[in-house]
């Protein structure tokens, strides 16, 4: 498809935006209806190496770049379509074109607001040669909930933007896995057993992370009983999944996606409606936390991909995560970003995402900055290093620059249990970046991530100690 058409759509979208927006005195709200989604089709998408970026993050990301979760030494990447790399070249970086992302080829399933209730069969639905839909995802769920009742629990913990403001949208949902005794899975902080916490999909792009939430559900519960590792894990701990943490922003990825880019955010348009040809509405989640909120790796501009949105945890989506996490974790940690959490610590938690082969954890809001708990946080990210083949360090030590407000300084933060924040997959070559062809979740990711997780989950138990 040539180009000139799709920004005829563009503009009549803008221009549709803004009468709207004239006679209603509301935002526009005409880009994200899912007739105008399906009439988008998305394009061909640029990876561009920014030569010696890390030294100029700030400025790199100040120019409201889609600056990728990865570095090269001191490279750093930049998504975006083919005017984007001029953009930057004209900003005074050196800048190569590293890898073209094809632009994705998928029938889009119907969006939610037309399909009503979720039932058994949506479990098989599908985009992308076998990635999960938002509803597979939650028929899975409930699928799991039915087969094991004895080893799970269902909990519905929010909603998202567009379904508490009547859009369409989705629950948020969770599953706590475990062999259940009286009291396990209920939402109060001194549980009897230790919790190991995994979510995925934060960024809705990301779409290996889904998967391996999927397959880690299933591991577990299809396993009880006849794996010892498994069996013991599940008797001794709770497994708490958020298998799609930003389920709007995963519908507009499924549905092709409500500009050309990838959709990385959540779908709350209501902050600066019209990003035009290659922006992005939405506030970026990992970026929303009440932690060190607004610092570096963050921006003001509501199209730019770390919008951290209008206020610290200004999203239903930031809040009722934290608002579950909060339940289920007690606070070991007092004020002060040198200030060590509690020795007698339990619980972890693992935020995925794509894509770097490395594993973050705090602090991740400033350059040098070191927690209370720096040893041991280390030493186990080191383990799962090992295991995965991954590096690891801060974000800032990994990916080349700071990035405040993310889920895993977050429970750090307020809660003294160690976050760790999984990029999955590799820049180049097979199965890299954030459509990898389906058969990578079998032949690469989950061989690497599956003993990773187990080896987290049984690190919840005492992860000072
Ligand atoms: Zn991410």
């Amino acid at each position: 498809m040539s180009r000139v058409p799709i920004l005829g759509i563009a503009v009549a979208l803008a221009v549709t935006g803004a009468l709207l927006a004239q006679n209603t005195g509301t935002v526009p709200v005409a880009q994200t209806d899912s007739q105008t989604q399906v009439a988008q089709q998305p394009q061909e998408q640029y990876v561009y190496r920014v030569k010696q970026a890390v030294k100029d993050s700030e400025r790199l990301l100040g120019l409201g770049s889609d600056v990728l979760e990865e570095r090269d030494g001191d490279d750093l990447f930049v998504l975006g379509d083919r005017a984007e790399g001029e953009r930057i070249r004209a900003a005074g970086f050196a800048t190569t074109v590293e890898s073209v992302m094809p632009a994705p080829k998928w029938a889009p399933p119907k969006a939610q607001r037309d399909a009503g209730p979720v039932t058994r069969a949506d479990a098989d639905e599908t985009f992308y040669g076998g990635y999960r839909t938002v509803r597979a995802q939650h028929a899975h769920l409930d699928k799991v909930a039915t087969d094991f009742p004895a080893l799970s629990s269902l909990v519905t913990y929010g909603q998202s933007w567009r379904k508490s403001t009547g859009k369409g949208g989705y629950d948020l949902r969770a599953i706590c896995l475990t062999k259940k005794n009286a009291g396990d899975c209920e939402q109060k902080p001194n549980s009897a057993k230790p919790r190991f916490f995994l979510m995925a999909q934060i960024h809705a792009r990301e779409i290996t992370t889904g998967d391996m939430a999927w397959r880690w559900i299933d591991h577990l519960t299809a396993n009880y009983g006849k794996d010892a590792e498994v069996t013991k894990l599940m008797d001794s701990t709770e497994m708490w999944v958020v298998p799609i943490t930003n389920p709007d922003g995963v519908e507009i990825v499924q549905q092709g996606g409500n500009s050309p880019k990838l959709h990385r955010k959540n779908g709350n348009d209501s902050n600066g409606a019209s990003c035009g040809w290659g922006g992005q509405t939405g506030v970026d989640l990992n970026r929303n936390s009440n932690t060190h909120y607004g610092g570096s790796g963050t921006s003001t501009d509501p199209c730019s991909e770390i919008y951290r949105g209008p206020g610290a945890s200004s999203e239903v989506e930031t809040k009722a995560l934290e608002g579950l996490l909060g339940k289920i974790f007690p606070d070991t940690r007092g004020d002060g970003d040198n200030t060590a959490a509690s020795a007698d610590t339990k619980g972890l938690m693992i935020t995925l995402h794509s894509y770097t082969n490395g594993i973050i954890f705090p602090w991740s809001h400033k350059s040098g900055a070191k927690t209370g708990n720096d040893a041991k946080i280390r030493a186990m990210a080191k383990d799962m290093a090992g295991i995965t083949g991954y590096t690891y360090g801060t974000a800032p030590e990994v990916v080349g620059y700071a990035a405040s407000g993310g889920t895993d300084d977050w429970v750090y933060d307020k809660l003294g249990v160690p976050g760790y924040t999984f990029e999955i997959g590799a820049r180049s070559g097979a199965c890299s970046g954030f459509l990898p062809q389906y058969s990578c979740q079998d032949s690469t990711h989950w061989p690497k991530i599956k003993p990773a997780l187990m080896y987290a989950a049984g690190k919840a138990a005492a992860p000072y100690k």
